[in-house]
């Protein structure tokens, strides 16, 4: 077993070896070369991550995310919070809680809840599993650079953190009213808090990108010396500039030069965001009404 892990992690390095791509940040170039495990290839000129070796990357991250579905069916399933209060005991299941937000009037925080705590996670973590399982088989899966976009944009809104973190809120704040006891799908939604980091941190995309064939060999030094090199944003994959609207060949991903004025634009959101911090500190994150 160990032989045929080495075996398939040399093949991995051989397709990857003298491959040429570029920084996400800075836009250097670079040739891939074999890292120890565990190690991470960092950019000389701005200290950008450009790739890590992780040991059985493909295996490890199937497991995770196989965990963490399991996980996911459990905390959904089961009730998460059950209040009891003179004798009466309401259960409660995580839908519930973005559909009672709703019924109180607080729509949009709903739609919020059961957007990034329900349904963003389960796209995640099915679109993962959809892809890693014919991955494991050695075959690509249909609309895989489709798939793997999608998953790719509804990442950084799958937050199960902040539902958990809504949930201990609630329950300091309950406990002086009524009998808070915890369900099973508290535990698994911690559970799933950390399986869900480790699966991402787990996921090598050249375990997917390797099985498309798509090398940028092609790239040579005077396509680099004479700036027709698009880097695709997505997937890393490097093409020469043809046309004004270009897509990746490897993942379909529109290609474009460097985003005009997007220093500007980070400011503008980074000022933005710094002023709403201070009334998102300052005042109560929830005022609990207390009877009797
Ligand atoms: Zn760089
Ligand atoms: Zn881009
Ligand atoms: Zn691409």
């Amino acid at each position: 077993m160990k032989v045929l892990t080495l075996e398939v992690e040399k093949m991995m390095a051989d397709s990857l070896a003298g491959e040429i791509f570029a920084c996400h940040e800075c836009d250097h170039f670079y040739y891939y070369e074999l890292i120890p495990v565990g190690a991470k290839a960092n950019c000389q000129h701005c200290g950008n991550l450009l790739y890590r070796h992780i040991p059985d990357s493909l295996n490890r991250s199937l497991a995770l995310y196989f965990t963490a579905l399991v996980l996911y069916l459990i905390a959904n399933v089961f009730p998460f919070l059950s209040l009891e209060l003179g004798g009466r005991v309401v259960e409660n299941i995580l839908f519930s809680s973005g559909w009672a937000m709703y019924e109180l009037g607080m729509g949009e925080l709903g739609v919020l809840i059961i957007l990034t705590s329900i349904l963003f996670p389960f796209i995640v973590i099915a679109g993962m599993l959809y892809l890693l399982i014919p991955a494991r088989m050695g075959t690509v899966a249909p609309f895989m650079a489709q798939v793997y976009r999608i998953v790719n944009s509804i990442v950084p809104w799958s937050l199960v953190g902040v539902f958990m973190l809504g949930v201990l809120i609630a329950i300091v704040k309950l406990q002086d009213l009524a009998n808070v006891i915890t369900g099973p799908s508290l535990i698994a939604l911690a559970l799933l808090l950390v399986v869900y980091t480790a699966a991402r941190a787990s996921f090598d995309p050249h375990d997917l990108w390797s099985l498309t064939g798509h090398s940028s060999s092609g790239i040579s030094s005077d396509d680099i010396a004479n700036h027709k090199i698009l880097n695709c944003h997505t997937c890393g994959f490097l093409s020469r500039h043809t046309g004004e609207h270009q897509n990746c060949l490897r993942c379909t991903s529109p290609l474009h030069h460097r985003k005009h004025n997007s220093i500007e634009a980070t400011w503008a959101l980074l000022a933005a965001a710094c002023v709403l911090l201070i009334p998102a500190n300052v005042y109560p994150v929830m005022t609990v009404i207390r009877f009797g």
